[in-house]
């Protein structure tokens, strides 16, 4: 028996949670079977297509972990919220933005269609692949760890340590990744690469395999939740105008191309990569009931099996349900 919707007898203690928690995780478990693991980047095949995990962590310190929490992945898209963060303070916001709109595509991540057909200026969003290649580019440093180095300390100024790179990722969509370079072709045909493309696309695969936690994934969303504070020392971390920016691009743009149904049925800021991670982030609410994580909080979701537009398949529904039932709604 999986527990039920909150009512005024419920008691939301940290026992509550927890088997609230588990209960769907559980329940959830099954639709892992419907999805299929990315095989682009033929490394990601080796995930365990059964896995599904969720780390809640609240703005008032509660954490609540369920299921496959313990499974290292790489960040994947999720690194192009960390690129576009660390270009905006490296660069500016409107020196970016001038580079890259805040348009959702409603196209694949990976398209090219787009940028030729609507002969566009600047890439329609900082996360489709386009977008990301180009924020890539503006970093500041010549090599790929320069580059990626304020990346790495935003991570640790979050984390408390410094996350690893898995090289295998990295090695295996290196090696294959043909359609990345045919849209760095174009880019660098129109103009908007600012460093050299073997050097934008080399420091882009490292992002995308940066390998962390479920909890890391909540921790950071978290930060995000508080508008780019830390929590529990109040010191900032991310400035407040680019952490609602990201916030706001994760709402419009951060589901792929299942971004409006996720708005509307969802109803928080996320970002999903297909290694089937997803960071989302319920800012604070003020509803008068009693609802778990009022103060806000950030959400971790690992399911590497994918539905058709690239999002964790048991992990979306996990998460729908979680959102609706506790009202975690921005809306
Ligand atoms: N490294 C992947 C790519 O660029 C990331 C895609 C994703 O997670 O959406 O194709």
């Amino acid at each position: 028996m999986v527990q039920g919707a909150i009512n005024q007898n419920t008691k939301l203690t940290k026992d509550w949670l927890q088997n609230y928690v588990d209960d769907w995780v559980k329940f959830y478990w099954k639709h892992t079977k419907e999805g299929e693991l990315a095989s682009y980047i033929p490394h990601l095949m080796q995930a365990d297509k059964s896995h599904l995990g969720i780390s809640i962590m609240g703005i008032n310190g509660v954490t609540i972990e369920s299921g496959d929490v313990d499974i290292p992945f790489t960040i994947q898209s999720i690194s192009k919220v960390f690129t576009f963060i660390v270009a905006c303070m490296e660069r500016g916001v409107s020196y970016v933005l001038d580079r890259v709109d805040v348009e959702p595509t409603g196209a694949a991540f990976n398209s090219i269609m787009h940028l030729e057909m609507k002969q566009i200026k600047k890439p329609f969003n900082p996360f489709v692949n386009a977008g990301a290649i180009t924020v890539t580019s503006l970093l500041n440093g010549k090599t790929s760890d320069e580059k990626l180095e304020p990346i790495f300390e935003l991570l640790e100024n979050i984390l408390g340590y410094c996350p690893s790179l898995n090289m295998d990722v990295f090695k295996s969509e290196s090696e294959t990744s043909i359609r990345n370079r045919a849209i760095g072709y174009y880019l660098v045909e129109t103009g908007n690469l600012e460093s050299e493309l073997d050097l934008t696309l080399e420091t882009y695969f490292k992002q995308c395999s940066i390998e962390i936690s479920l909890k890391d994934l909540a921790h950071i969303g978290t930060i995000l939740a508080n508008d780019g504070k830390d929590p529990k020392t109040e010191l900032e971390i991310i400035p407040k105008q680019v952490a609602r920016l990201a916030k706001s691009l994760m709402l419009t743009c951060g589901m792929y191309d299942a971004s409006g149904k996720f708005a509307a049925y969802v109803g928080i800021p996320a970002k999903s990569g297909v290694s089937g991670g997803i960071v989302a982030v319920a800012p604070p609410r003020a509803r008068h009931e009693d609802l778990p994580f009022l103060e806000g909080c950030g959400i971790g979701v690992y399911g590497p099996a994918l539905d058709k537009q690239g999002n964790s398949i048991a992990g979306i529904r996990l998460l729908r349900h979680i959102a609706k039932q506790w009202d975690l709604s921005i809306f």
